[in-house]
């Protein structure tokens, strides 16, 4: 039975990275029938916030990537991390160092100067039947072996070897006795039985500590994926640099979730030339193994198209609830205007976020206060109020307010004048919603609605 984690250490927003993580460590339990753990890893209290906290989950949450359990918090698991690290101690798989900073600044600047790399020299390894110095509240340091060497299969990047050798002694506890982030994790892995680590290759220096430690509790390690990283348009680490890289920084410029998580499946991973991919799909098609071993550079372009892809495909119903929330984030009065629906299909084709399909629907929400000039300028001509109080009667003598007798009645109108519908339509378009764009004459007028229509004409006209 396959069980995956996600694990983010709740520090910040949700980003595209984490998301990305957490999205093909969520795929892989769903396409494997397995389950999918999410992980809150807090020990670090200084940096830890409740607001990340809710961030992450409210991320998680809109992406729609429920986990079959937890959340767990790292922060309620201390008991059972001390017990662990008690069970190291006794058997000798760790033991206490007294290095006070400035021996292990000594020990550092004395390995620099020799052009070696920093480490930990291993001091008291062998020192444990010594009394210990005064007054030093000393850590817990993992007796790591020094001799061969750890071998992993990492399902993404294939065989890495690491000598023991290049391994030194790492901190398990602190000196106030709270365990740190390599000891938490195995602690956690073991306990939650993960069965396949799937995680940025930030971490890979650490998976070979993790997985000793792991052999010393005497566990099998899981299997690992490191995935690459995810580049910026200038070939760096993507980051806050290149703009929004908070997932709930997408919703709120008007981006899909479907978009979104079609566009992150293809951050590293895909299947022939296929761009798009429905959640079902996904689940269905993938796979650890065919993930790149390059690194993938973020695209903002392929994004956007993506995004626009979905509005226009998906029913209009999946788009309802999100054009709802961006209409109120707008102060716009969505019972003050036409179903939710009915905007949707006639806008979906003239937008490419949700935040572009409410600026060219405000006006079937609330009065707008400005005309466009250059619209006014190029449509109003010195017949048309004339003309348009022509239209404004045939409106009025509608029965039913539907696209089809609206049409009619333009029609009407244009004939009654003797005019062109090219001639009666764009000033009346200009009338109605203050600007040359819309959805089609009778489509328009119809989800504005009557009373809103006939006042707008006359409001023109005066
Ligand atoms: N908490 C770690 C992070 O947010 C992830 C640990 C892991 O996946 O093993 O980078």
């Amino acid at each position: 039975n396959v069980r995956t984690r996600f694990a983010p250490s709740p520090t910040g927003y949700l980003h595209i990275g984490g998301a990305r993580t957490a999205l093909f460590s969520w795929l892989y339990a769903r396409k494997m029938g397995g389950t999918f753990i999410l992980r809150i890893e807090d020990t670090d209290r200084e940096r830890s916030t409740q607001a990340s906290v809710d961030a992450i989950l409210e991320g998680m949450a809109w992406l729609n990537l429920g986990h079959d359990e937890g959340p767990f918090y790292q922060t309620q698991r201390f008991d059972r991390y001390a017990e662990v690290i008690q069970q190291l101690l006794e058997s000798g798989h760790a033991y206490r160092c007294y290095c006070s900073k400035e021996e292990l600044e000594q020990m550092r600047e004395a390995q620099m100067a020799l052009k070696e790399k920093p480490r930990y020299d291993g001091r008291w390894r062998d020192r444990q039947d010594e009394t210990p110095p005064e007054g030093v509240d000393p850590v817990i340091r993992f007796r790591n072996p020094q001799t061969g060497a750890v071998e992993i299969d990492d399902l993404v990047r294939g065989k890495i070897i690491i000598s023991n050798e290049e391994l030194d002694d790492l901190i398990i506890a602190r000196s106030d006795g709270t365990p740190t982030y390599n000891l938490t994790v195995v602690v956690d892995d073991i306990d939650m039985q993960v069965t396949h680590v799937i995680r940025g290759d930030d971490h890979i220096n650490n998976t070979p500590r993790q997985i000793n430690i792991m052999r010393a509790l005497g566990f099998d390690p899981p299997k690992f994926a490191h995935l690459p990283m995810i580049l910026g348009s200038d070939g760096q680490r993507l980051s806050k640099r290149h703009g929004a890289v908070s997932v709930m920084q997408y919703r709120d410029d008007g981006f899909l979730p479907q978009a979104l998580l079609n566009y992150l499946v293809r951050l590293g991973w895909s299947n022939g030339d296929q761009e798009i991919f429905s959640r079902e799909e996904m689940i269905e098609l993938f796979s650890l193994e065919a993930i790149n071993r390059a690194p993938s550079a973020f695209n903002a372009d392929k994004l956007l198209w993506l995004n626009q892809h979905y509005i226009k495909t998906l029913p209009a119903a999946e788009l309802e609830a999100q054009l709802q929330w961006h209409l109120q984030a707008q102060d716009l009065d969505v019972s003050k205007g036409p179903a939710l629906t009915d905007v949707i299909n006639a806008q979906r084709e003239r937008a490419k976020t949700l935040v572009e399909m409410v600026a060219i629907s405000r006006y079937f929400y609330e009065e707008f206060t400005e005309f466009d000039a250059a619209a006014v300028q190029k449509q109003f001509k010195a017949d048309t109020a004339d003309n348009l109080l022509v239209v404004h009667d045939e409106l009025a003598a509608l029965t039913a307010w539907q696209g089809e007798n609206i049409h009619a009645a333009i029609q009407a109108a244009c004939e009654t004048l003797g005019l062109k519908l090219g001639k009666v339509g764009p000033p009346l378009r200009v009338a109605v919603t203050g600007s040359a764009s819309s959805p089609s004459l009778e489509i328009t007028l119809e989800l504005i609605g009557r009373e809103r229509t006939l006042q707008r004409i006359q409001r023109a006209v005066s």
